[in-house]
């Protein structure tokens, strides 16, 4: 990826402003981020090498362009339009401009735009719910190829179905705040907007967990360097198609990682087959415990929004039941946390299938110890 940054230097306009990384960096050098100039980099995309070759090049990936301002910032009208000859004359370039000014956008745009160019990406901060209403309308109704979302700082929980089933949206990028006086970022939130990207079938990238950091009824503080680190090891991030979701190809967990992480899981190696369980099967015999096992799976487990989700599978009455809690296949979060496939979505014959062999297995080991 490479920066482009024209000018330097914007004006608060936005709750999502408020701890804006500009002005805290210019603070810490004693620098006022009000002030709005230009760079030494405003022509970059045109700036040559001794070679006379283009210094950046499409092998430097994405340009994300304006990153210390907002490409739409009023006080930069005078600029832009030479910006947009730039960016014009290097098609061979992609361009990310992030704007919290969608709504100036349709009188900064240059006059052979068109529908829009295509290697220009348009994204538009959502922060909060009202922000949302607010822009997302503008950036669906305007003339651009490729709009993304960014909902960083995340403020609070947002509903954005209804924009993202138009088809318009590419991608969703979701974060935290970070910094000394970071807002606290709730999990449930950014759980809430990946289910709706997964039903509308539209990558999500959680990015970061931000500074303070709230999940299961906790918060966490969480320091700069893990903020990025953390986001990544949840596994949250969802790309249609491959593997995640839609195209799921699993391996039974035979003896694997899988069985390995339960036994050293305090909760779920305290469950086993009690004698009544034993019992049962014993009467039924392994092909009826399969069949009322894949039933189960296919009622509680398997619509988008099961009911009662979290509470569905009692702690005992049934052999199935103890197999779903000591593997983990008890409800939507405990599936995605271990077993990856991602809750808010129907689950696919396949994935029952294979909800149904691990519980299986975990019996037949059961029975044999
Ligand atoms: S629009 Fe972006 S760069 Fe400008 S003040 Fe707000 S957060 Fe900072
Ligand atoms: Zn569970």
């Amino acid at each position: 990826m490479a920066v482009w940054n024209p000018w330097h230097g914007c004006r608060k306009i936005s709750p999502g402003c408020a701890n804006c990384y500009v002005y805290r960096r210019d603070e810490s050098i004693g620098k006022d981020a009000s002030v709005v100039a230009k760079t030494g980099d405003y022509n970059l995309p045109l700036k040559k090498n001794r070679q006379g070759l283009y210094k950046l090049t499409a092998e430097d990936g994405v340009v994300f362009t304006c990153m210390t301002s907002d490409f739409f910032l009023d006080l930069a009208d005078d600029w832009r339009q030479d910006c947009w000859d730039m960016i014009r004359q290097r098609k061979d370039l992609q361009f990310h401009i992030i704007t919290k000014r969608i709504d100036r956008f349709a009188q900064c745009i240059p006059p052979d735009w068109g529908d829009g160019w295509d290697h220009v990406t348009i994204c538009s901060t959502c922060e909060n719910q009202d922000r949302t209403d607010y822009r997302l309308p503008i950036l669906l109704n305007l003339p651009i190829r490729h709009r993304e979302i960014i909902c960083e700082p995340l403020l609070g929980g947002i509903q954005m179905q209804k924009y993202l089933e138009t088809g318009l949206i590419e991608h969703v990028t979701c974060g935290g705040e970070s910094g000394d006086h970071a807002r606290l970022c709730d999990f449930r939130w950014i759980q809430e907007i990946r289910r709706e990207c997964i039903r509308c079938g539209i990558p999500f990238y959680f990015k970061q967990t931000g500074a303070l950091f709230a999940k299961d009824g906790k918060i966490y503080r969480i320091d700069r360097k893990l903020q990025m680190p953390q986001a990544k090891k949840s596994g949250y991030s969802y790309i249609p198609g491959t593997g995640s979701a839609n195209a799921i190809k699993y391996q039974l967990p035979e003896r694997g990682a899988l069985f390995a992480g339960l036994r050293k899981s305090d909760f779920r190696s305290r469950f086993h087959l009690t004698d009544q369980d034993r019992t049962y099967i014993q009467e039924k015999g392994l092909d009826i415990i399969r069949r009322h096992a894949a039933d189960f799976v296919a009622k509680r487990l398997s619509p988008e929004n099961p009911e009662h989700d979290g509470k569905q599978t009692p702690m005992k009455g049934h052999p199935v039941f103890s197999a779903q809690h000591a593997t983990a296949c008890c409800c939507r979060s405990c599936l995605e946390k271990w077993h990856h496939i991602p809750a808010g979505k129907i689950l696919t014959d396949c994935e029952q299938a294979y909800i149904v062999e691990v519980l299986m297995q975990w019996i037949s080991e059961e029975l044999t110890t």
